[in-house]
Order: C-alpha cells, then structure tokens, then sequence
C-alpha cells in the first residue's frame, strides 16, 4: 500500500503539490490525471524518492521513502517523464546496467533482461545503440528498465507521450498485462487514456487532487451536472432577487436576455437539489417560469470545469503573472491565475452572486 500524506512541493513561492492526500491499494491501475503543470511529475518524482517534498510524507508499504529510501526503492520501477537512457550504450548493456543498479544478483541478471526484454518486445534491437532508436522503442525500453525486477509498484509518468496510435494500443496493453501482478500507477494529461485502463482515476488540477473515484462512479456522479437552467418571464434583476434567500445554490449567472425572457444558469452547492426549491420561490412570487431543468455534462466537460485554471493558455498566464508580480512584488502565482480565471468567466456572463465558491 502506498499512502501519500499532505504532501506539499514549493518551487519558490509556486505552490506546485498543494497538500496531497491519499491512499493506493496493491494490485490496482491507479491514474494520475490532469492538464499540463497539474503537479503529477512532481508527485510522481517524489513518491519515488527522486525528489524531496517540502511537507509531507510518502509511505510505501510501511517504509517512509526519506527515512529508509533502500527499503521503499526497492518496491519500485519507475518511468520517468524522460527516461534516463544512456545513449551510447546498446539496448542490452543499457538494461544489465539498470539490473545492476536495481542490484538484482549477478546470476540472475542475464534471466530478468531476458525476461523483460520478451515483454516489452525489444528484442529484436537489443544490440541497438539507444540513440538509433525510434521514440517509441525508447519509451519501450525505458518501460523494460522500469518493470526489471519486477517490483511490486510500477510508475509510469505519461508512458503514451509522443507515440504513434498502434504503439499507444501496445503500451496500454502492456499495462494491463502488468495489472494482473502489480500495482501499476501511471499518469496522463488525456482523460480517454486513462479512463481505458485505469481502475481507479485521480484527478489533480494545480497540485490538488479534485476527484478520485472509479471511472464508472465519475462519470455517474460527475455526469449528473450540478446546473439548472431556467428561463423566465423576470428580469435579470427579478431572477437575483427571488433566488436571493433560496438554499443551496452556489451562482446565478445569466446567459442572455431577449424579448422579455430572460435565461439563466443556477449552479447548486455540492450533494443539492435545489431545483424544487427554484420552483417554489418563483411560483411564491407569482413569477412565470417557462422552463427548468438540469443540464447535462459529460466527464469531459467536468474534466475541464475541474481543472479549468490549468487551461488558460500557458502564455497567457505567463503574461498574467508577469502582469501581478510587477504590480504587486511578491505576489502568488495564484493570485494572477484566479484573475485570469475570472476573465474567462466573465466572459460567460454576468454574475449575480458568487459568494460561495
Ligand atoms: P505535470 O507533470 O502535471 O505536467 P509538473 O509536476 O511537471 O506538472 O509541474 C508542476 C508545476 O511545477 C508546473 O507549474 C511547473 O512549471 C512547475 N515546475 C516543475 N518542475 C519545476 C522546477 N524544477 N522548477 C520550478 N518549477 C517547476
Ligand atoms: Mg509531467
């Protein structure tokens, strides 16, 4: 088991893991998911004892990878963003290397290369240098040299980046074939991927975890969308004043305003219902209401809602911060995200009440 207890990284004053919580169980496929810059490099760097945390704790199977680094290394294979290669040597030097760093015993050596090499399917280059390697083949070597061993724990940060789509199909069943014996925890910034071969998804969005839950269950629970949309006779205004005191929603906005109906988008705090409640109250006040009903959103939407501040453009919010850390030194990251963030939503429309969020 492995559990990763609030984990914080700093990059300066760029919060980069924000407090991660959780906990795997053996023998399952865990996935990272998240946009670009979410943190999952950096979770993964640290979980494996490549990079040291600034807070917090990682514990794999009772060893703390800090305190007894050997211990908890050795439950590990792990593929890094960019796989440490050693260009110069063949495919074949390069894994009885890694099997003797992972000091796998001399006699043995010559088996488990052999082993993973069938695995993986590089056997056919193993006297290859690694630098005339296609990127597939290296990813696939990169996977040899993580699986050697075979640890109980298989890390794989983006093990389909840069493949083609029949190496991608390879790789993935790869995993699932790994699945059947190890844990296997693998990250990715595309949600089909890991929807395809994970048993178990976490959702991180700049450094949080926002969601974690079976593919199936979100879908089911984030499928079912937590926005109603009414249209009615009201104003704006009108609208404002009568959902004022009803409880349970989170924001009003309103989408468009023509020939006296007025549309708009209620967002309900998280686990309510508030749709018979936004009936009464217009019925209450004698108010026509033309239409009322949940809006349907697929995982892919809620996928981006979750994790939305990671999708402003990247040199957008380089401008942004650029922006807030000359007009305020010292200021957070953060603090120039939300404002871009706040753009994007007022572009959507005008908000009447964001209290909550
Ligand atoms: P992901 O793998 O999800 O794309 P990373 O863990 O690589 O995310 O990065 C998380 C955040 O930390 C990003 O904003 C990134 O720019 C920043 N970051 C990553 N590595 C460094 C580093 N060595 N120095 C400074 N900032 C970093
Ligand atoms: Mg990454």
């Amino acid at each position: 088991m492995i559990e990763v207890r609030n984990l914080v990284k700093k990059y300066g004053n760029h919060l980069a893991v924000d407090h991660l919580d959780f906990r795997l169980e053996s023998g399952k496929v865990y996935g990272f998911l998240g946009p670009n810059g979410a943190g999952k490099s950096t979770t993964m760097n640290i979980m494996t004892g490549y990079l040291g945390a600034t807070e917090g704790q990682v514990i794999i199977d009772g060893h703390d990878i800090l305190k007894e680094p050997e211990a908890a290394k050795k439950q590990i294979g792990y593929l890094p963003e960019q796989p440490p290669l050693y260009m110069e040597m063949t495919v074949r030097e390069y894994l009885q290397f890694a099997a003797e760093l992972k000091r796998i015993p001399g006699k043995n050596r010559e088996e488990a290369v052999d082993e993973v090499e069938k695995l993986v399917k590089v056997r056919s280059v193993e006297d290859r240098l690694i630098r005339n390697l296609s990127k597939g083949y290296r990813q696939r070597v990169g996977l040899a040299q993580a699986v050697l061993g075979f640890p109980d724990i298989i890390i794989l940060d983006e093990p389909t980046v840069g493949l083609d789509p029949k190496q991608i199909i390879e790789i993935r069943e790869l995993i699932r074939r790994l699945a059947e014996k190890h844990t296997v925890i693998l990250s990715s910034h595309i949600l089909a991927e890991v929807r395809e071969v994970c048993d178990y998804i976490l959702i991180i969005s700049r450094g949080k975890l926002v969601a974690s839950d079976t593919p199936e269950n979100l879908e089911k629970m984030l499928g079912e969308s937590d926005t109603v949309e009414i249209e009615t006779e009201a104003s704006p205004a009108t609208v404002g004043e009568i959902l004022k005191n009803v409880p349970g929603i989170a924001q009003i906005v309103i989408k468009e305003t023509s020939e006296g109906v007025t549309r708009a988008q209620i967002r309900e705090k998280k686990g309510e219902d508030a749709r018979g409640r936004i009936f009464d109250a217009f019925a209450g006040n004698r108010v026509t209401l033309l239409t009322l009903r949940r809006l349907s959103v697929s995982l892919e939407d809620v996928f981006m809602e979750l994790t939305q501040k990671e999708t402003v453009p990247e040199a957008f919010r380089r401008k942004m911060q650029e922006t807030a850390s000359e007009e305020t030194a010292g200021a957070e990251p953060e603090s120039a995200q939300d404002s871009a963030r706040n753009q994007e939503r007022d572009r959507e429309g005008d908000e009447i009440d964001d209290s909550s969020l």
